[in-house]
């Protein structure tokens, strides 16, 4: 078969990149080396925004915005070819201790973001005047859902998901990607993306460039809780709690340049533990369930690189999302399908440029 597009990676980017082409008529091809969204994206938490907003660039916090303001119509309209629920809620974040809230605050009124007191019912829970700040407007997913009802969205739109298969290498001649080989064999499309997630480096050589992403180790620890114990995120010093409905509740995570290695650790444990216990006493009575290691596509700065490559025509690349590509997959999806549809693209493109280092 002869793809119009070949993407290499099936997590969220490659996922809903495949799933907007797609539906624009192209003939799409997967190619995923295990099982689909069985990396960064299950592993990840779920948090539909950067953790503090305000300690990022515009570059980072374009593409999160727009993909918070983009994911509930496209939750939507992924639930008409599924019946998972990937239960996105809007339950909002408290964040704890903030070290300058007066910054947090300015930021919050010139983004346009509702910021107020600890409501009372979160100081019932957690003790009389916790030092918070209440960001109601915070979402949530539950990724392995989502990604689930997504593969079933991009199979009803025709996507070919090639599984258990490995990419390896490209035949380029002159400016232009003729096929892909892959442990099934070689593939043929007019263009192909990278979306390989931590790996996505690996999918270069020497002679066709690099790409500033690296793998960054992240852990979390799962505790089964009474459902509606935590009705929302808690946010202190970079650590969070998030609830799902049916009462798990995510503790997490590290941040670990371990390079591929995805164990699990001991000292991640402690350290998870007793931040959970000390935000949230009452997880004392909860059981700890399981504890996993991801390794998210870190960039500098927690840019990604959504762009063409800069020699090859047909070379595309949507990946780096680092800590926030639940967050930013539609606006990231939605850019690159501008850019190879050759369309105005809905933001600035050049911050996410694949540029030869
Ligand atoms: C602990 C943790 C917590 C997180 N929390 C959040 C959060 O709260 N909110 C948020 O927005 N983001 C969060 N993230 C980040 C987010 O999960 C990632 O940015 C996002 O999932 C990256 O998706 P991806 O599709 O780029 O990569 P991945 O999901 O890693 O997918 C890449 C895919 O490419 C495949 N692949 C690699 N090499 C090849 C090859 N040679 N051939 C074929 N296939 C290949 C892999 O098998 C994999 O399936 C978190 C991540 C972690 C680890």
């Amino acid at each position: 078969m002869h793809y119009d597009a070949l993407i290499i990676g099936a997590g969220i980017n490659g996922l809903l990149s495949a799933w907007l082409l797609a539906r624009e008529g192209l003939r799409v091809g997967i190619v995923e080396r295990g099982e689909a969204a069985r990396e960064s994206t299950w592993a990840g938490a779920g948090i539909l925004s950067p953790l503090m907003p305000w300690d990022y660039g515009g570059e980072v916090n374009v593409l999160s915005e727009r993909g918070r303001a983009l994911w509930p119509a496209w939750i939507e309209a992924i639930g008409q070819s599924s019946a998972i629920d990937p239960e996105y809620r809007s339950c909002g974040m408290l964040a704890l201790s903030l070290p300058d809230r007066d910054r947090s605050l300015a930021w919050c009124r010139t983004h346009s973001w509702r910021a107020e007191e600890t409501p009372a019912w979160l100081d019932n829970l957690l003790g009389k005047g916790p030092d918070g700040l209440w960001l109601p407007d915070i979402a949530q997913v539950r990724n392995p859902r989502l990604a689930k009802a997504l593969i079933e969205a991009c199979l009803a739109a025709g996507v070919r998901l090639l599984v258990d298969t490995n990419a390896s290498r490209w035949d380029i001649q002159g400016n232009t990607v003729r096929s892909l080989e892959t442990s099934k064999g070689k593939l043929i499309a007019d263009r192909y993306v990278i979306s390989a997630g931590a790996w996505s480096r690996q999918l270069l050589s020497g002679t066709i460039g690099d790409v500033d992403i690296r793998p960054v180790r992240g852990q979390i620890l799962l505790f089964q809780a009474k459902p509606g114990l935590l009705p929302c995120i808690l946010y202190k010093a970079g650590r969070y709690l998030v609830p799902r409905q049916d009462g798990l509740i995510l503790a997490g995570s590290t941040l670990e340049h371990a390079g591929f290695d995805k164990s699990t650790t001991q000292a991640a444990r402690d350290e998870l533990l007793a931040f959970a216990l000390d935000v949230l006493p009452p997880l004392r009575n909860a059981s700890l369930v399981r504890q996993w290691a991801g390794l998210r596509p870190g960039s500098t700065d927690n840019i990604p690189t959504i762009s063409v490559h800069p020699r090859l025509d047909n070379l595309y690349i949507n990946s780096g999302q680092y800590r926030y590509g639940v967050t930013m997959a539609p606006a990231s999806a939605e850019l690159l399908l501008d850019l190879i549809l050759n369309r105005v693209p809905a933001i600035d493109p050049s911050p996410y440029r694949w540029s030869m280092r």
